[in-house]
């Protein structure tokens, strides 16, 4: 896929991990003309840069509206993180669905709604607790990540996968792992255990940190 073929850009959060692209002096949608589309609270953080993205390339979306490209929908559902309105993102093709979770604290009810048995999820897996705890980083981060508005650990996202996969659901992919406080085994091992133990056997991968993954 090339860049100007995109028909749009979605942003979760105004996290730098998820806008570096956003910030350049040219913006990477400004210099390909995609359309991107955040939430108000994301809008009014970027009121900064603005100026370097065309005013008809800002598109407004808030949680439980859709976005309709020819043949492809995207919903948009609030969660709860440490930022201003973050959202997740469920995205259909022809009838299949796949969720986007990532950076949230909780699994909140309404993110089960828009997630629970969708074909393909796609869920923070971010960290160990104890991996966390004993990271030697400095306390308000550790309570940062651990908190209400922080991050998904292996357990909260194993525990969130059994009430989301039904019998429908072809694939699990674990994203956002932390580097120092996780490793994809740990994540991946707990994920498939509880499923496990819920009656699921459902492919479970773990998206690499950082890189570009391709999956078919
Ligand atoms: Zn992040
Ligand atoms: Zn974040």
């Amino acid at each position: 896929m090339e860049p100007r073929d995109l028909a749009g850009l979605f942003i979760t959060h105004e996290h730098t991990d998820h806008v570096k692209a956003m910030c350049l002096v040219t913006p990477f949608a400004q210099k390909f003309n995609v359309p991107v589309y955040a939430s108000r609270g994301f809008w009014r953080w970027y009121s900064a840069y603005s100026s370097r993205l065309d005013k008809d390339l800002v598109k407004v979306i808030a949680s439980g509206e859709e976005v309709d490209f020819s043949g492809v929908r995207v919903k948009a559902f609030a969660k709860p993180h440490d930022a201003l309105e973050p959202l997740g993102f469920v995205v259909e093709i022809s009838g299949e669905r796949a969720g986007f979770a990532m950076d949230l604290g909780h699994v909140t009810a309404e993110v089960k709604r828009n997630l629970r048995g969708l074909e393909h999820l796609i869920i923070e897996s971010n960290h160990d607790v104890e991996m966390e705890k004993n990271s030697g980083r400095p306390r308000h981060l550790i309570e940062r990540v651990l908190g209400k508005l922080g991050h998904l650990s292996n357990e909260q996202a194993a525990e969130a996968l059994c009430e989301l996969v039904t019998a429908g659901t072809r694939q699990v992919i674990l994203a956002h792992l932390s580097t120092e406080c996780n490793t994809p085994e740990k994540a991946r091992s707990l994920a498939v255990e509880r499923l496990a133990e819920a009656g699921w056997e459902v492919p479970v991968r773990v998206a690499p940190y950082g890189e570009v993954a391709v999956y078919s």
